[in-house]
């Protein structure tokens, strides 16, 4: 049996401890950047906190395209330094947790007239093979018009002048945050999250503490630490002004918009990176049932705290998929769920959207406040070490070495790749005895890895329909180990329902939130209002304005 070290039921515990330590690092937001510094802080000895004002990635690390990847559009772009960190950074985080980041083949189609031509291209994918270590069978193909339509016919024919075949992996964005955040806890960081920080505390003109709200109990305290780090994403200049230090280099957030359909409707065999009709590059990636489009990318003055999708930013997505698989009928009504975020990007003056650069920035204002921002969910560990590299600095004048590279997000790690897959199939196996779809070993092995016996377990307990049996030690689990606090936190980003596998949610609701009260000690109201809520946010996932 796993420790217990991150239950929701032990929230009492985890709000004493922030009140009553000094900490050497308070780690302001759950995304992450900011559980990726938690666990290197705290895997380098350093007493470490963590608070997040809602759930942990609840921002920008729940919405993206997911993937883990080196980023070929900044070698577009000359940025080979973050190619090379990037690329390299892939094969380690699949390292740390095989199971959550899996290899995936990419193709590249090549249109004549498009953004990529075929020797650039091909050029390009072997300097990103060389500058990332990619090896073996993993190296860049460049494939003739006929062979990338046999591996994809559903590409254009029109205009197609071959493709790139190439290695990449595919994540869960909000799963790798709460991993993070969990192997911080093992490694003793304190994190809570429906914690925000309301005001900063300060001593000589220097930040000492922050003043938090529960957002849970309405009630205010105040936690104390000798650095502070604001890895808040999009509302980094928020903290920035709140700190009265928000001069110079400001923020620039861009929307970016997915969108999921059936599998049936959009059958594509690779994850596919194309040309829109407009030549900016968009993904298509398969997910099981599921295919996924995405991202637009438009300059954002709205609400931080509510993002929302436009009818103009789906019909963008549909136009691209159409001008590039003409063979695809998908209509709005084939969408089944959708996410949108913000890139919290660092300004440049005269760049469009598409053209700024994904570099992560260091700010530390005359008060000691440090900031992050910017840098990819794949650069999580890198932009963590250049933090902690200055915070123990700063602390005690020498850098402590950083070990992340060693530090599995799992405490039964998986050996490789082979080995996930082998437990896939010994899941499936016992799946079906159980009268369960044998999609679902994927999909236990991807979320829970080796933790997935405790909820095969722990399922054997509850009687009923095996869904509904599932589901509840699924919740279990996760109000046990994860931290949950709200049906969201459930179905959006601990199990990824609510975008991948919405028509499995009708048939557990009932059953999942009664128990979530149960646990919780809910009232009778906040269970109706958390009901509402849930269903509110399952319309908002196919309304579009
Ligand atoms: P966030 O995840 O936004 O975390 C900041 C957190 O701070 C939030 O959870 C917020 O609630 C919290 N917070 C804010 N204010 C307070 C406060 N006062 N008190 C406490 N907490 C607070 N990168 C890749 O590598 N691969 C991709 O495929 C990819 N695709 C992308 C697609 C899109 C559309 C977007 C928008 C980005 C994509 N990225 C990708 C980039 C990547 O997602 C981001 O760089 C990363 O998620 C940013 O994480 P973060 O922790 O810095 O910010």
């Amino acid at each position: 049996m796993t420790e217990r070290l991150f239950s929701s039921l032990d929230r009492e515990t985890h709000l004493q401890k922030l009140k009553n330590q000094i900490f050497d690092i308070l780690v302001i937001g759950g995304g992450v950047t900011g559980c990726g510094i938690a666990l290197d802080a705290a895997a380098r000895g350093l007493s470490t906190a963590l608070v997040e004002k809602d759930d942990f990635a609840s921002g920008t690390s729940s919405k993206s395209t997911k993937l883990i990847h080196g980023g070929l559009r900044y070698l577009k772009q000359l940025d080979v330094g973050l190619v090379r960190e990037t690329g390299t950074e892939r094969a380690i985080v699949h390292k740390l947790a095989p199971h959550l980041v899996l290899p995936e083949k990419m193709i590249m189609p090549l249109i004549k007239g498009g953004t990529y031509g075929y020797f650039s291209t091909s050029l390009g994918l072997k300097i990103y093979d060389i500058l990332a270590g990619v090896k073996g069978d993993d190296r860049r193909k460049m494939l003739s018009t006929s062979q990338t339509l046999k591996l994809e016919p559903l590409l254009s024919e029109d205009n197609l002048n071959g493709s790139g075949f190439y290695a990449e992996y595919r994540t869960d964005d909000a799963r790798l945050t709460i991993e993070l955040i969990k192997t911080a806890a093992r490694l003793g960081a304190t994190a809570l999250n429906y914690t925000k920080v309301i005001d900063f505390i300060y001593d000589n003109k220097r930040v000492t503490g922050v003043t938090c709200l529960d957002t849970l109990s309405n009630i205010t305290f105040n936690i104390r630490a000798k650095k502070i780090v604001s890895a808040t994403g999009p509302w980094v200049d928020l903290l920035r002004s709140k700190d009265k230090s928000q001069h110079g280099k400001s923020l620039h957030l861009t929307k970016g918009v997915h969108i999921v359909v059936p599998h049936k409707t959009f059958p594509l065999r690779y994850t596919t990176y194309f040309d829109s009709h407009d030549k900016r590059m968009i993904f298509a990636v398969p997910r099981n049932h599921k295919t996924y489009i995405g991202t637009t990318d438009t300059n954002y003055k709205g609400d931080i705290n509510d993002v929302t999708i436009r009818l103009s930013d789906v019909n963008y997505l549909l136009d691209a998929v159409h001008h590039a698989f003409p063979k695809v009928k998908i209509d709005k009504s084939d969408i089944e769920s959708s996410w949108a975020g913000l890139r919290p990007l660092i300004h440049e003056d005269g760049k469009s959207p598409s053209e700024l650069s994904r570099k992560d920035e260091i700010f530390t204002s005359p008060t000691g406040l440090i900031s992050i921002a910017g840098g990819k969910l794949t650069g999580y560990r890198k932009m963590a070490q250049r933090i902690v590299d200055l915070v123990s600095q700063e602390l005690s004048g020498k850098t402590i070495p950083c070990n992340t590279k060693q530090i599995y997000l799992h405490k039964q790690a998986f050996v490789n790749y082979e080995d996930v897959k082998k437990h896939i199939s010994a899941v499936e196996n016992i799946l079906a005895e159980r009268g369960l779809d044998q999609y679902l070993g994927f999909y236990l092995v991807h979320n829970y890895g080796k933790n997935y016996n405790q909820i095969l377990d722990r399922m054997t307990d509850f009687e009923g329909l095996p869904e509904v049996n599932l589901a509840r030690a699924e919740l279990w689990y996760s109000i046990h180990y994860e931290m949950v606090q709200t049906p969201i936190d459930f179905f959006e980003r601990r199990t990824g329902r609510l975008l991948f596998d919405k028509q499995s949610i009708g048939a557990i609701q009932a059953a999942v939130l009664s128990d979530m009260a149960n646990y919780l000690h809910w009232t009778d109201e906040r269970l109706i209002e958390e009901t509402q809520h849930l269903d509110q946010v399952i319309e908002k996932t196919t309304m579009f304005l």
